[in-house]
């Protein structure tokens, strides 16, 4: 899900609705088999249908160990999961249903799924294995992406080199290019929302949180404001926007590689914008340390 501010409700049908893989479970074993002599089983009463996902509800921990926490959003808790046939390690952010206040919400948590379905296999896009709604929540079990986020090692950096800016803005660039060649805008690119993964210094860049994203066609106008303080492009805040708008922030991001700094410092904006006060004291910090040095 994204951070700041959710988007509107009155945007058409998503242009790619049901042509991605089905939502619900990904990775749900199959059954095991019966020996012919096995008396039949007595039918189990079908599973109720989640009303967020539209699917039969089923318990995420019974396929996978859900463990410590890897990082937290404004909607969702991303814990460590590991898959308990294999032992495989994957992220499972956790989308509490008292969070979904309205309408919307579950709107986003539902088009948040479709698309990262939609964009599963793609190489620089964070993998959705499966997804998974109890009674209390929603469960999104991830490719772990164990490298973190893209935004603490910029700040662990200071800045780049131009040479290592360039590299590393075509791989977004790429990323977002395919993207866009599949029908959907981001809406939400800053440094927090491309993981790692690995620690390795070249470890594969992914991008993530699709909870603003949406799909669009060819010469669709939005109009939402949605996004995050200093990505946040002028022509989304006019609420005349395409695909572009995140050209716009992917050009803030080079920024902030080359100087350590954002080019803007969100004055003007909503506070309700500004979602973490820690990163804005991170870069005050780096400020500092460039005027004073
Ligand atoms: P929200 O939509 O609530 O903002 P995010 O999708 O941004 O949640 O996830 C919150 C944090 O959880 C991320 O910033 C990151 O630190 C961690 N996280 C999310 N997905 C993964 C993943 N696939 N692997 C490892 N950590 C993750």
């Amino acid at each position: 899900m994204g951070n700041c501010c959710p988007p509107g409700s009155s945007e058409p049908e998503p242009a790619y609705f049901g042509s991605s893989r089905p939502v619900g479970s990904a990775t749900v074993p199959p059954p095991a088999s019966l020996s012919p002599s096995a008396a039949p089983a007595p039918a189990k009463p079908p599973a109720p249908i989640g009303p967020v996902l539209g699917r039969p509800m089923e318990d995420v921990k019974s396929t996978y160990t859900v463990g410590k926490e890897l990082g937290r959003g404004q909607f969702g808790v991303t814990s460590l999961c590991v898959h308990k046939a294999t032992g495989q390690r994957f992220a499972c952010k956790t989308i509490s249903k008292r969070k979904l206040s309205t309408k919307e919400d579950v709107e986003d948590v539902r088009r948040e799924v479709q698309i990262m379905y939609h964009l599963a296999g793609q190489p620089g896009v964070v993998e959705l294995k499966g997804a998974y709604e109890d009674k209390h929540a929603v469960h999104l079990v991830m490719e772990l992406c164990a490298g973190g986020e893209l935004f603490d090692r910029i700040i662990a950096k200071g800045h780049y080199t131009e040479r290592a800016a360039a590299a590393l803005l075509r791989t977004i660039v790429e990323i977002i290019h395919t993207c866009h060649s599949m029908g959907v805008i981001h809406r939400d690119l800053k440094p927090e929302n491309f993981l790692l993964l690995s620690k390795d210094e070249h470890a594969p860049l992914k991008a993530t949180d699709f909870g603003l994203s949406v799909f669009f066609k060819e010469g669709e106008v939005f109009r939402d404001i949605v996004g995050s303080a200093y990505y946040i492009a002028p022509e989304v805040l006019k609420r005349s926007y395409g695909p572009e708008a995140d050209i716009w922030s992917i050009g803030v991001m080079l920024y902030i590689l080359l100087c350590g700094v954002p080019p803007f410092w969100a004055g003007k904006l909503p506070i309700s914008m500004i979602q973490s006060k820690q990163k804005l004291h991170d870069f005050a910090c780096i400020a500092d340390q460039l005027t004073t040095s």
